[in-house]
């Protein structure tokens, strides 16, 4: 008896032995595995989200590997919900293989999507949710197609599917700050989110010089609109409600309204546009390196009029159309390199020179509007390093854009008048209980 226990024994520390070596080793591979997502995830870009939605996704990779086992707002009681975050290069082919579906039920279902939705479409980080019953058979996928759209597709012994509009709410937000550094990276500090940041100085390029009127303790002030769907952290922001720049004893207000011809547009109190119709700095954060008027050509050596103003800026950096217009030439300009020219209303054009490449769709004849990104800085043609050659040209010829006087837009009057003096008392009153409530 004592000689047949000794190998049971054994045997029974084996398989244990071994238990506890496989369930560590599968352990730490999942550990290893989810710290690589974690740090993709937070290499990747969540420009638009905020930071809860990135804590959020971490949390839910963190749990085990990249498919995350989730308990709320389950569809059937009986379905267990996976999420599954999409990573770089992954196709969604190769995300349907950690389920039992044979091939021709695969493609069977990939085919159904696409006529509904691009799969190249998929983004990375993108969460995908998959339903399985107890026996594991793949019920049902909703795809997140953008921020308040899912696409949901139900396997049965059919492949039906529907889109569906989720609803949205807005909310709005309001931040003051001093500008200590520059209004970019106090923006920062003050955890205005990005996309705000550049619709400001978007909006104060109709009236600002940067460089020059922009001073320490200038104090900013903003109301912007939110966007948040149902059931979801994920939000979008949207259009800047409110905005006040003081300088010196001088304060510049803007403020949101649709106009009666159905425009959205900034006017100040007195129901002035505040848009004028080219501006004078077409990208973000850049310094004047040369400006207008006689100097020594940096290239040529001898003394020449500089045409334009020089904008030192990283190559990269989007150029923006100066006003609406129609592409004139975009293309190689000799000294110019990469070179655009836009035309726009009453005689004026806008050129763009030593770009480093056009965006894609800019071409000859196709029409733009301000604000929108055309090109990006580079250093082409005869330059000295990456900046920005920009002109504003006035019946044929350049003129300084930094002196020139611009016509002002709209003056609202009469019934629109009265109905913008209401909204912009209720902008206000909405602005300063969001900051001091
Ligand atoms: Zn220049």
């Amino acid at each position: 008896m004592q000689l047949n226990l000794k190998p049971v024994f054994l045997s029974i520390c084996v398989i244990f032995g071994l238990f506890i070596f496989i369930s560590n080793t599968l352990k730490l591979e999942l550990k290893i595995k989810s710290d690589i997502l974690t740090n993709k995830v937070n290499d990747k870009n969540f420009k638009d989200n905020d930071k809860n939605l990135n804590i959020n996704i971490q949390k839910e990779i963190n749990q085990n590997n990249n498919i995350i086992e989730f308990k709320r707002d389950l569809p059937d009681k009986k379905l267990n919900q996976i999420s599954i975050i999409v990573k770089k290069d992954q196709t969604f082919s190769e995300i349907l293989d950690n389920f039992n579906l044979i091939n021709k039920r695969k493609y069977q279902l990939i085919n159904a999507i696409s006529e509904h939705f691009d799969l190249r479409d998929l983004k990375v980080n993108q969460k995908i949710i998959f339903f399985i019953d107890k026996n594991e058979e793949l019920k049902e996928i909703i795809i997140e197609i953008d921020f308040k759209t899912n696409l949901k597709i139900i396997l049965n012994s059919q492949i039906k599917i529907e889109k569906k509009e989720l609803k949205t709410y807005s909310i709005i937000e309001s931040k003051e700050y001093l500008i200590k550094d520059s209004l970019y990276a106090d923006g920062v500090k003050s955890n205005l989110p990005n996309k705000i940041i550049i619709k400001l100085i978007q909006l104060f390029s109709f009236d600002l010089d940067f460089q020059r009127d922009i001073k320490k303790d200038t104090e900013v002030s903003v109301s912007y609109e939110i966007t948040n769907v149902e059931n979801k952290s994920q939000y979008s922001y949207g259009d800047i409600n409110y905005a006040r720049i003081t300088i010196k004893n001088n304060t510049l207000e803007y403020f949101k309204f649709t106009t009666d011809d159905g425009f959205i547009d900034y006017f100040n109190r007195e129901g002035k546009n505040v848009k004028k119709s080219i501006l004078k700095t077409p990208l973000d954060g850049a310094k004047v390196s040369s400006n207008f008027g006689m100097r020594k050509h940096p290239i040529l050596g001898f003394n020449k009029m500089h045409k334009g103003i020089d904008f030192a800026a990283p190559k990269g950096t989007p150029v923006y159309a100066g006003g609406n217009g129609v592409i004139e030439i975009a293309g190689n300009n000799g000294a110019y390199g990469k070179y655009i020219r836009i035309r726009h209303t009453n005689d004026y054009k806008t050129a763009y020179a030593h770009l480093s490449g056009f965006r894609k769709g800019i071409s000859k004849g196709v029409r733009v509007n301000q604000g929108d990104i055309i090109g990006y800085v580079g250093s082409t043609g005869r330059s000295t390093g990456p900046h920005l050659h920009y002109e504003i040209i006035y019946q044929g010829k350049q003129i300084n854009p930094l002196t020139l006087k611009l016509p002002s837009g709209k003056i609202l009057q009469g019934d629109e008048l009265k109905r913008f003096q209401r909204k912009y008392k209720m902008i206000f009153a909405e602005h300063l209980n969001n900051l001091f409530e």
